[in-house]
């Protein structure tokens, strides 16, 4: 019998109002599901605030900081905001870079506009060697994972994650064959997204994550609720059963490849 892995959640929002009323307890349960550590993603400069504050308080959190699609959009100055994110990097508080990309989904600032400022967040990541956590979300008969990955070859040798992968097999190697990782939640227990789960079996097991996004997409059999990093587990379950793969298997591969990713000293 292997001891039970200690899963990290690559990807949350702890900063979100939903968990300020019983954050300790939310931890607690994550670490009595096996779910020893969480990298906490920042949507933008003041929420990255919120998250320094989270992670001085919680030793177990860990964060990475960018600026999302939302908060371009709602930013008055885009381009300082690049120039903080450049000076907060440099402070060493951040494990990544991210989240940032490309959101076609819901409408915020125009295609070229999220392109370059993906960019720039590309190579401030390269500056300061730090990986990336990307989000892409397709829309308006735009395909936001062709979209990145042309991005990404303008910076090329930046790594990191594709966070919350909903594309197929071939966009997945295409992220692979780019240094990347992918990282899936719990849409992969979505009766509906066969496509996702068959698309696991193009990543090879050095390079795959699990993450929660929560307070976001509950996986099943929890959906309709608010998320939280201890329903990890369901996630890992659905990732090994769509595999045909014991789930300890994926458990210690997806924490060591978190740890190299983000939490190496
Ligand atoms: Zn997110």
């Amino acid at each position: 019998m292997l001891p039970p892995a200690v899963l990290v959640d690559t990807h949350c929002h702890l900063t979100d109002p939903r968990f300020a009323a019983d954050l300790p307890a939310v931890l607690e349960r994550a670490a009595a599901a096996g779910v020893g550590k969480c990298l906490t993603i920042a949507t933008g400069l003041a929420d990255a605030e919120r998250a320094a504050a989270l992670c001085a308080a919680h030793p177990e959190v860990a964060m990475s900081a960018g600026l999302d699609p939302y908060s371009c959009h709602q930013s008055a100055d885009p381009e300082g905001d690049l120039a903080r994110l450049d000076a907060l990097a440099a402070t060493g508080a951040l494990r990544a870079i991210g989240e940032f990309g490309l959101e076609f989904h819901h409408e915020v600032l125009p295609r070229e506009r999220q392109e370059a400022l993906a960019e720039a967040q590309l190579r401030i990541a390269a500056a300061h060697r730090l990986p990336v956590v990307l989000h892409a979300r397709s829309g308006r008969g735009v395909d936001a994972h062709a979209a990145m990955l042309a991005v990404l070859d303008r910076v090329p040798g930046t790594g990191g994650v594709i966070h919350s992968f909903d594309g197929d097999g071939d966009q997945a190697a295409a992220y692979v064959a780019r240094g990347l990782h992918v990282a899936v939640n719990g849409m992969v227990t979505f009766p509906a997204n066969a496509r996702l789960r068959a698309a696991l079996a193009r990543v090879p097991p050095d390079r795959l994550l699990l993450e929660t996004d929560a307070p976001y997409l509950s996986p099943v059999p929890l959906r309709g609720r608010r998320n939280e990093p201890g329903h990890l587990v369901h996630i890992l379950a659905a990732v090994a059963a769509a595999l045909g793969r014991p789930a300890a298997a994926i458990a210690g591969e997806t924490t060591a490849n978190a740890r190299t990713l983000f939490l190496a000293p």
